[in-house]
């Protein structure tokens, strides 16, 4: 699932500290920053290397991406994409002091699509959220539908999420005119330097509230229990995951709600062992069964089945029932089971019994009995035995 490896990106190891991503970050970015290398791929390389910093300096983000392949866990465009994703970040490089490097990554961010020109007015979508959901074995054999509830922002319904009061508008913030920055000029030892930041009156938002929303305080969002039905697909597997649109976090500015992203744990079976659509499964026949053949009852997901034993079948040998797999998902087709049959020599033999095994055992020239692993084995079984 993982489609940029983010530690080889820095060049660090799976196990680096965040004292070892801050100074790979740094070392790297440096090398590959666009206003000082000039090579072609120089700036794809810089952009790659500020995704992975965004994703591995955050501890969760870091996590959901050893868990799941994916930013912010399962939400979508790591960077920048979810509404705010910079946010994080500008504390992140403040930290680093290295002079006038910190103008430059505001310029950096100013001219590369990143908050600073980014429209504080314009609709943005809410945060997605993701919900980790344990299912039975027997559940993901024939799916089901359940109810989850989950905290979740949602719009205030009292401002409509303009967190103006009632009967009020937010204004157009008067110090910014609206864009949400403000920007200064600073000499650096690159040369003079813009520098965006979030306006100090509005928070970067473009808008001033004069009275306040008395449910939501001016945020525009309140909290609330949400609840939604989830359809367990039939043939879900462990890890698997599902996009439920709009369930996520509210948006701003009439922007679209985020999504839900259902994380599948699938409870192993105690006697099926799963390979993708494949289950395997062990069933123990008796020496006669498999030496004159039979039809034995074999365990499937879906009940009991009659299953074919040929004659002279080995101990270990693998048939395939098909279609008594798992579902496959968005198809009507199922895997197959694979039984592994297991031979199991006779213990505790009645005087008739052994008798006839010996004369069976004579019946074949194996006199001695040397002739043959099961008869060995049979043999020194009932040797202890006496
Ligand atoms: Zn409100
Ligand atoms: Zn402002």
């Amino acid at each position: 699932m993982a489609e940029k490896d983010y530690y080889s990106i820095l060049g660090i190891s799976k196990d680096a500290s965040q004292d070892d991503i801050k100074h790979a970050y740094r070392k790297m970015s440096k090398k590959y920053h666009p206003d000082i290398n000039k090579a072609p791929g120089a700036e794809q390389k810089f952009k790659e290397i500020n995704e992975a910093y965004e994703v591995l300096s955050d501890e969760n983000k870091r996590r959901n991406y050893d868990q799941f392949g994916s930013a912010d866990g399962p939400a979508g465009g790591g960077f920048g994409g979810g509404a705010g994703g910079f946010g994080g970040g500008a504390g992140g490089f403040s930290g680093f002091g290295g002079g006038g490097f910190d103008d430059i990554f505001s310029q950096f961010f100013g001219g590369g699509g990143g908050r600073a020109q980014r429209d504080p007015n314009a609709p943005q979508k809410g945060r997605d959220l993701q919900y980790q959901m344990t299912v039975n074995f027997e559940d993901a054999v024939s799916g089901k539908t359940t109810t989850i509830r989950y905290g979740r922002e949602t719009q205030c319904d009292k401002c409509h999420g303009t967190g103006a009061k009632e009967g009020t508008q937010p204004q157009t913030c008067h110090q910014c005119n609206g864009s949400g920055y403000v920007t200064s000029v600073q000499n650096t030892p690159l040369g003079r330097m813009q520098t965006q930041h979030p306006c100090p009156t509005c928070g970067g938002t473009g808008k001033e509230i004069k009275e306040k929303c008395t449910k939501c305080g001016g945020s525009g969002h309140t909290n609330e229990s949400h609840e939604v039905e989830v359809k367990i697909p039939a043939g879900i597997d462990d890890g698997q995951q599902m996009r439920l649109q709009g369930q996520g976090e509210a948006g701003k500015n009439g922007g679209p709600y985020g999504d839900l992203f259902i994380v599948f744990r699938v409870k192993p079976s105690k006697d099926f062992q799963r390979h993708g659509a494949d289950l395997s499964y062990n069933q123990n026949i008796s020496f006669t069964q498999a030496t004159l053949g039979s039809t034995i009852k074999v365990k499937t997901v879906y009940g009991n089945v009659e299953m074919k034993v040929p004659a002279g079948t080995q101990s270990g040998t693998t048939f395939r029932l098909r279609g008594k797999g798992m579902p496959r998902l968005n198809s009507s087709s199922k895997g197959d089971e694979l039984v592994t049959v297991n031979i199991v020599t006779p213990k505790g033999l009645n005087k008739q019994q052994k008798q006839a095994l010996k004369a069976f055992a004579e019946l074949s020239g194996e006199k001695d009995y040397k002739d043959g692993g099961f008869f060995d084995k049979l043999k020194d079984a009932m040797n202890g035995k006496k």
